[in-house]
């Protein structure tokens, strides 16, 4: 789409007319947005079709429309995080994120469905009903960003961004067939991105390709003075990596299989695909070797510890006084008959059960036990990490541990659901840049099927030129890319 607005081929206002066009006839079914700006979006596209006509493009993807998770910040735009206590909010400042996307010519088309406050693995979680995976409206698009990734395998927009804190991104891109990157913890601005869990929040790239996530992830990447945990550090060449890996060339490169990311516990179809994956890595040249991180077995407890508390704690700021819901009860209320009253109608079951866990495991006489803990683990897996990056260039593994499961196969079992993650929260833990990208289908099911790529911090170039390589290999095999294989909406809906 860049290339033909470049050459003038297409303008913008096509574009992004087609994108409405498509929301329009697919998203009653989908429901991958919460808010659609069809007027916002034309007027952006307006103006960056004059600033191409007048040769002066603000970026490379000036033109291409967006869809923006509804956890960051929009300015004039609903920003809802899935919740009722926000229901209506309109924020009067735009994270950076979205200040960075606008500055770079992207229109946006609205706002994506999630999980509330970001806290699911399947989108079920959203106070305005779930996300339909594109693939088969009966199942589950992945969570906590699920209406990011079905917006873009559904072609309502060929980019969005999510978030990830525990596998959000890379989760829902395994199980609809599009890709995921969360950067290097710091690598992306938190600054307008409402919190969940600070030390493990990164906002980054959801799209079609690996090239444009790299392309993607250059405009909404890099230093922000706003945000205390930026990294003052060149992002690196990211679609210059991206476009070497397509080459297919994988000599000289050590991949990392790491021995507890698989195995029991996983999908057979999610295996096989993933082992055939990284069979084509070793035909390219590349060197395979098996590492173990023993500490990563304990990865999905100590996370449950430590998000609900940081979660618990950030929730705290919706009071019913500032923003937000409020609800008065009869008689003569105080301000804390208030702020209960508001909470209590204002989240749903699953934040408040994180809230619990949360202020439990930092209460006094259990925050040693529990909370310090897990902090312990958190740094056992920083150093398995550091060991298993001794040996290998990338670390791979599936992306999750099944294919997309039925909606509501899994509502009334936290646990089952949090196990989705297995795979995923290691990297958050450690604040490691992680790629997903698609394997396949499944044999057994005909579902899309994930591969992560891990990279040390800062080196998020790497996962750009082994996630294009593997997609520029397995697309040879397959004879063109997997989207090109998802049934037809217009058929399913029919
Ligand atoms: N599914 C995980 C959770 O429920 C991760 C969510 C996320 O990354 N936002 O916490």
């Amino acid at each position: 789409m860049a290339a033909d607005l470049a050459s003038g081929a297409t303008t913008s206002v096509a574009l992004t007319r087609a994108h409405l066009d498509r929301i329009s006839a697919v998203d009653g079914a989908v429901h991958a947005l919460l808010h659609v700006d069809a007027e916002g979006a034309l007027a952006q596209a307006a103006a960056s079709d004059a600033r191409r006509a007048a040769g002066s493009p603000a970026s490379g993807l000036d033109g291409v429309p967006i869809a923006v998770k509804d956890v960051l910040a929009t300015e004039g735009l609903p920003t809802t995080c899935g919740s009722k206590i926000l229901e209506g909010w309109v924020p009067p400042y735009d994270a950076t994120v979205a200040a960075r996307l606008r500055a770079a010519g992207l229109p946006i088309l609205g706002k994506t469905n999630m999980d509330e406050f970001a806290m699911g693995s399947s989108t079920e979680h959203s106070a305005y009903g779930p996300t339909h995976n594109p693939w088969d409206l009966d199942r589950i698009p992945g969570g906590s960003g699920g209406g990011s990734a079905a917006a873009v395998a559904a072609f309502e927009a060929p980019l969005a961004i999510g978030t990830d804190t525990g596998g959000s991104i890379r989760q829902p891109g395994a199980v609809t067939g599009t890709v995921g990157v969360k950067p290097t913890y710091g690598g992306v601005s938190r600054y307008g991105l409402v919190a969940m869990a600070n030390s493990l929040d990164q906002a980054g790239p959801v799209t079609r390709t690996v090239l444009d996530s790299a392309l993607l992830h250059e405009v909404i990447g890099g230093y922000d003075p706003m945000d205390s945990t930026s990294i003052d550090e060149p992002l690196g060449a990211l679609a210059d990596a991206a476009r070497q890996g397509a080459a297919g060339d994988m000599t000289g490169v050590r991949i990392g299989v790491i021995t507890e990311l698989g195995g029991e516990g996983y999908q057979a179809g999610v295996q096989q695909r993933f082992d055939e994956a990284v069979a084509l890595l070793v035909k390219a040249g590349a060197e395979v070797v098996e590492v173990s991180c023993p500490s990563f077995v304990h990865a999905l407890a100590a996370y449950y510890l430590i998000m609900p508390s940081e979660a618990s704690s950030n929730l705290a700021r919706f009071d019913a006084m500032r923003y937000g819901l409020r609800v008065v009860p009869d008689g003569d209320p105080s301000a804390e008959d208030v702020m209960r009253a508001s909470r209590d109608a204002g989240f749903g079951d699953e934040v408040k059960r994180r809230i619990i866990l949360g202020t439990y495991a930092l209460s006094s006489g259990y925050y040693d036990a529990y909370y310090g803990q897990a902090q312990k683990v958190r740094t056992l897996i920083s150093r398995d990490f550091e060991a298993a990056f001794a040996q290998a260039d990338v670390l791979v593994s599936p992306t999750a541990p099944t294919t997309a499961f039925k909606i509501g196969a899994k509502l009334d079992d936290p646990v089952a659901m949090y196990l989705n993650d297995v795979a995923t929260i290691p990297a958050n833990l450690a604040g490691i840049p992680g790629l997903s990208l698609p394997a396949g289908l499944a044999p057994e099911d005909g579902l899309p099927v994930g591969f992560q790529v891990l990279a040390p911090a800062l080196a998020d170039d790497r996962l750009y030129r082994v996630g294009a390589a593997l997609e520029a290999l397995l697309e040879n095999e397959w004879g063109g890319a997997l989207l090109d294989r998802a049934p037809a909406l217009e058929e399913a809906t029919a």
